[in-house]
């Protein structure tokens, strides 16, 4: 079966600095993958190239056999603009930092919101959408409220619902633990558990090393704009290949 991601030679500059350096990189149907490595090295950048929130400036990313942000119009291969790529986005869900609730808007109405712009769900219809996902969350208590009634906690679980509704092939999560305080990343680490239990193909950044460790399916190691380890995560994380990623983990554990 073709993967769901397949990113070929994908390189990113930001002016004279070469951010991403060549990342080929695989991800089946249902798979789980963590990416981890340090500060800098990259990762961020590649959720955001998957998705094109940034342009590569070089190489290629598929998403279900579907080249990402080109169109073939007759022969002749075109990026495709902004407006054209949000359709394509729509299959993505990303789940950021920072929430980016819209706060003047309910958790309900941020959940539906772009099922109902994108996907033309009809309000009723949207409705028990937004309601079957912020269930799903565990805060089918909350619907009516603004983000800042929320917790940190609760508002990343709006967010993650806000994901769902959209019923995406592909969830990028980019550290989306690392802007909590402390006693609420494990509501939602238990979320995205969930998720990936349930065969979610996921791509998490993230810092969480031990969640990392028992629920992705695979796990790699950035450095400096390449993937320089990757494999199941007990042999990444307890016996690493490479001696950069023994640093890096005699760094964070
Ligand atoms: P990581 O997620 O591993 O911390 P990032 O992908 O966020 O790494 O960043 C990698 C490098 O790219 C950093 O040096 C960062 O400063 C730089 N970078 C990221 N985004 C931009 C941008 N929009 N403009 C300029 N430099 C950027």
């Amino acid at each position: 079966m073709t993967p769901l991601v397949r990113i070929v030679g994908l390189r990113k500059s930001f002016g004279a600095i070469e951010v991403l350096k060549g990342v080929d990189l695989e991800v089946a149907r249902g798979e789980c993958v963590s990416i981890v490595g340090p500060s800098g090295s990259g990762k961020t950048t590649l959720l955001r190239c998957v998705n094109f929130l940034e342009r590569p400036t070089g190489g290629e990313v598929w998403i279900d056999g579907v080249r990402i942000g080109q169109k073939d119009s007759g022969g002749r291969v075109r990026d495709l603009s902004d407006r054209e790529m949000a359709g394509e986005r729509a299959e993505i869900g990303f789940v950021f930092q920072r929430f980016n609730l819209f706060p003047h808007l309910t958790a309900l109405e941020n959940v539906t919101l772009a099922p109902r712009r994108v996907r033309k769900l009809g309000p009723a219809e949207a409705r028990e959408v937004g309601i079957e996902m912020l269930t799903k969350v565990g805060l089918a208590h909350k619907v009516d409220d603004y983000p800042e009634r929320l917790s940190g906690g609760q508002q990343q679980r709006v967010a993650i619902a806000r994901v769902l509704a959209m019923q995406p092939k592909l969830i990028l999560f980019d550290e989306p633990t690392s802007a909590l305080d402390p006693e609420l990343v494990g509501e939602v680490l238990a979320v995205m558990r969930k998720l990936a239990e349930e065969g979610r193909t996921m791509m998490i950044v993230t810092h969480e090393i031990q969640f990392a460790g028992d629920v992705s399916d695979r796990a790699i190691f950035m450095d400096e704009g390449r993937i320089v380890e990757q494999g199941p995560p007990k042999e990444v994380f307890k016996n690493p290949a490479q001696e950069r990623t023994r640093t890096f983990l005699k760094k964070i554990l």
